[in-house]
């Protein structure tokens, strides 16, 4: 089993790496990669828990907005966490964060929302990137909402009144950046329309050009016809075609492993990192 994107509670899942790391072996998964939001702060704990046969795909799910607002996740796996620029990088755009979550709870205050920063911080585990779904947890601990999943069918949704966007590299720029730093770029479930507007086919030219190498097409948020567009997308652009759980623990439904991407896809994209980056025992 192969599973290349899930969340850790350095971002907005609820596992710790070490407890992700563990889950994924005893499920018998193979190949796991560990992609949280805008961060690499995961990867130490994730590495020191590695043991038998497991390899660890360490990576970060890059945000990125697109020059006409559109939210795009690029998934960078297997570069170089000491890469500088790629720090720097990813430290603007989790700073990014803290003002956007300020005016996106000041409007909800002047909804008359009783929610503050405060309740916020308390709902963030240390260190994780701040993201809706902090917002979320302290909303449904002040009783206003009962889920994280209610939160993103209404007012965390990106069509919200409350919704606000923060800065971001486009996904291009994220693109050259995972690449100057030797990793492998695959662009995470680029039609799944429910989450706001998508990038249409055009887009995708563009990002390969730049360097991306594949897409995630097998993701639950992605229907079928979604997905055969994406396969088709692929195939002319000779891109790496992924599948992946996107799991964040308890905080969303998704089950770990239960979308893969196949050994020989996975064997394509290590392929075209820099060097051989996978973590082993
Ligand atoms: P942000 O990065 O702050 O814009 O928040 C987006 C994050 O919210 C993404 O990582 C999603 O995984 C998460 N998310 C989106 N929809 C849901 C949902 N229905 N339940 C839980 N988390 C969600
Ligand atoms: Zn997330
Ligand atoms: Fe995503
Ligand atoms: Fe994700």
């Amino acid at each position: 089993m192969i599973d290349l994107h899930t969340h850790t509670n350095n971002s907005d899942g609820t596992d710790s790496p070490r407890e992700l790391v563990n889950k994924a072996i005893s499920i018998g998964i193979k190949v796991l990669g560990i992609t949280d939001h805008d961060t690499t702060a995961g990867w130490i704990e994730a590495t020191e828990t590695v043991r038998g046969e497991i390899s660890l795909a360490l990576g970060s799910e890059i945000s990125c907005l697109t020059e006409d607002g559109i939210s795009v996740h690029m998934l960078g796996l297997l570069f170089d966490g000491e890469h500088h620029e790629m720090q720097v990088m990813l430290e603007e755009t989790r700073d990014g964060r803290l003002p956007r979550m300020r005016k996106m709870i000041e409007k909800m205050q002047a909804a008359g929302i009783d929610i503050s920063m405060a309740d916020v911080e308390a709902a963030r585990p240390m260190g994780a990137t701040l993201g809706r779904p902090h917002l979320a947890d302290a909303l449904v601990n002040k009783g206003v909402i009962k889920s994280r999943d209610e939160a993103f069918q209404g007012m965390l949704n990106n069509d919200s009144i409350f919704y606000v966007s923060h800065a971001a590299p486009t996904p291009v720029e994220a693109v050259r950046m995972i690449r100057s730093a030797g990793g492998v770029a695959v662009i995470a479930h680029p039609f799944a329309s429910l989450r706001g507007q998508i990038l249409d086919a055009s887009n995708f030219q563009e990002l390969a050009t730049a360097g991306m190498q594949g897409i995630e097409v097998d993701h639950r948020d992605q229907n079928p016809d979604e997905r055969a567009m994406l396969r088709v997308i692929a195939k002319e652009l000779g891109l790496v075609v992924t599948g992946a759980s996107d799991y964040h623990g308890n905080g969303k439904l998704n089950s770990l492993g239960e979308y893969q991407t196949s050994p020989e896809q996975w064997e394509k994209l290590e392929s075209l990192a820099d060097r051989r980056r996978v973590v082993r025992a």
